[in-house]
């Protein structure tokens, strides 16, 4: 089962109805924003018909007493008005602000559980588009609704609606203008929304490439490919411009059609205007009012126009978003860990990545190792030496046959037991920006100093009382101011403060030197009957000193038994043997 996140439980979403949750959240701010944006809308449109009072009772009868009546009313409606834009707009800004935070908040969670699937699926890159570039645009929607979404629409149908009253004929003037900016925002739509899910994408290359330059920074310099990397990078820099100016181009080309519409449209209104002052069926305090109106009117479409223009934008990253949401978690846990003694069985395990080539990375595999023994797993790179790890800790499922600890199917205990009786050291060790001691209490964060300097003293890390603030020294992001053996070191101290059942060390010793590394395989055998220990390495000399070796090659088992054993029955095992130990020994 899937896990669900916090998230999912409370929404049950479908399609664009998880910003519900978020909506039902600020409900009050967002409707007292929505009825001062009204209120002030309705302010505005009361202005131009106070105005041709003035003009019309006013001016034109020559009664000043008029004048400062209407003059007076006008005052007040504006100032009004602007009272209810300046709440609208606090209101705006800290709702979206709010709502944006939440939803990076729950991408995050998501992201965090991310089932291994998933996290291959997307990269990472993207991810981040999608967490910054994408939320802000939902931020800058949610922002526009509040302060503009409902006024557009009100004033423009006031405007109508009030220049109707005024005067019929003219009228007909507008209704024939709206029709034709109408028209023209729909194929903007249209033309813009593919537009604007390309630049996203091209947004997303533009972070892989400088992300993957980050990421291999040393190697990029030590083999000299800068040109070729910024080749890439002006590649994606040039495709995400083109994209913004194609993007952009529909509503640079059809907002001054619409500007243009509207103008001719006042020129009609003056022009027929006169004419009908000419008959005496207009007044000059309607035809002002009536520009006026038709101005309004312009302006509530072009903000019609940018609504449309942000929605679409927002539906395209609404969509990218959702695709975040929709990755599958990881396996449930129930935060119970029910202690394990450590005897692996797997049986008849075959296992392709979803995401991989379709070999399937082990085939038919079936061995076992007691709880208190020692395994090591020796074969050549690619031969599904980590893959073993991955499915113990249930980073994926098997595809066909079982694993079993203490006789349990892994899938029926839960996911937090399985992790929580094994502990790990990758390959590729990984350090988080914080103390060493920070970082080794990873494996027990109730680790008593004491606790702390005994793990790191078995894991050999005795440069740590050598650095300049020792175990409180601080390692930057990914720990790059330590060496890849200094990394592995505090890795295995942090693997093995966990004191659990399994341990598994993948590759773990592979920059130490043999020194090193048999003193640390000989600190590991305190544990010796106490704890499995999963060795796994691509050298014979480490992979001799185990209770059990199995040799894995393209993902089958070639081999299982002790050194000796092996020697005898196992050509592949002997060769390796031969290439390192006497090879070695000859050169
Ligand atoms: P080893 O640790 O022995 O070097 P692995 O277990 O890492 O080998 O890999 C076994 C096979 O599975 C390889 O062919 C590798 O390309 C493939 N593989 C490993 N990880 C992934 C992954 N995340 N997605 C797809 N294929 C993978
Ligand atoms: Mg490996």
């Amino acid at each position: 089962m899937a896990y669900k996140t916090e998230f999912d439980r409370e929404t049950g979403r479908k399609g664009m109805g998880f910003y519900g949750k978020y909506f039902k959240k600020y409900k009050f701010p967002f409707l007292a924003a929505i009825f001062c944006v009204a209120s002030e809308a309705i302010c505005d449109l009361l202005n131009p018909t106070l105005m041709s009072n003035i003009i019309n009772k006013g001016i034109g009868q020559g009664r000043i007493s008029e004048v400062y009546y209407w003059g007076a009313l006008m005052l007040t409606v504006t100032v009004l008005g602007a009272c209810f834009a300046v709440t609208r707009n606090i209101l705006a800004s800290r709702v979206s602000q709010r709502m944006g935070a939440d939803l990076r908040y729950d991408l995050f969670e998501k992201i965090i559980y991310f089932s291994e699937q998933s996290a291959d699926r997307i990269e990472s890159g993207s991810l981040i588009t999608r967490m910054t570039n994408d939320t802000s645009q939902i931020t800058l929607f949610v922002n526009g609704i509040m302060r503009i979404f409902m006024k557009a629409p009100i004033t423009c149908v006031g405007s109508i609606v009030l220049a109707t009253i005024l005067n019929f004929r003219l009228s007909l003037i507008i209704y024939s203008i709206v029709a034709v900016v109408a028209f023209l925002i729909i194929i903007s739509m249209k033309l813009s929304y593919p537009r604007y899910t390309t630049l996203q994408k091209a947004i997303d290359r533009v972070n892989s490439v400088v992300q993957e330059y980050l990421i291999g920074v040393r190697l990029i310099k030590a083999f000299g490919t800068y040109d070729q990397e910024s080749e890439k990078f002006e590649d994606a820099n040039s495709n995400l411009m083109q994209k913004g100016i194609s993007a952009q181009m529909i509503i640079t080309l059809i907002s001054p059609l619409m500007t243009l519409s509207v103008g001719i449209g006042t020129v009609i209104v003056i022009y027929v205007g006169s004419r009908l002052f000419g008959l005496n069926l207009a007044n000059p305090g309607d035809i002002t009012a009536f520009t006026v109106y038709m101005s309004q009117i312009l302006m509530s479409l072009i903000m019609i126009t940018n609504i449309f223009n942000v929605f679409v934008r927002t539906k395209a990253s609404t969509a990218r978003i959702k695709e975040v949401f929709d990755c599958d978690g990881d396996f449930t846990g129930d935060g119970e860990v029910i202690e394990l003694k450590g005897n692996i069985d797997f049986e008849n395990v075959t296992f392709a990545y979803p995401n991989g080539s379709g070999v399937p990375a082990l085939k038919n595999l079936s061995f076992s190792v007691k709880s208190g023994q020692t395994l090591a797993i020796i074969g050549p790179t690619g031969s599904g030496k980590s893959t073993i790890a991955w499915l113990l800790l249930r980073f994926y499922d098997v595809n066909s046959g079982r694993i079993l600890i203490d006789g349990h199917d892994i899938k029926d205990l839960g996911i937090d037991t399985v992790r929580g009786n094994i502990a790990i050291v990758p390959q590729n060790p990984m350090l988080f920006s914080g103390t060493v001691a920070e970082n080794i209490r990873w494996g027990n964060k109730y680790a008593t100093d004491e606790m702390l300097h005994r793990a790191a003293e078995k894991a050999q890390a005795d440069f740590i009382g050598r650095m300049q603030n020792g175990f409180e020294s601080f390692l930057g992001s990914a720990g790059v101011n330590v060496s890849g053996g200094q990394k592995q070191r505090i890795s295995i101290a942090r693997a093995i403060i966990k004191n659990s059942p399994v341990l598994i060390l993948d590759d773990a010793t592979s920059a130490l030197d043999a020194v090193t590394e048999a003193k640390v395989r000989e600190n590991l055998k305190d544990m010796a009957g106490k704890q499995t220990v999963i060795i796994i390495t691509q050298r014979c000399g480490t992979a001799m000193t185990a209770d059990r070796i199995l040799v894995l090659d393209k993902g089958e088992k070639v081999g299982f038994g002790t050194h000796d054993q092996l020697m005898k029955d196992c050509e592949v095992y002997r060769d390796i043997y031969r290439t390192q130990i006497e090879g070695s020994k000859e050169a």
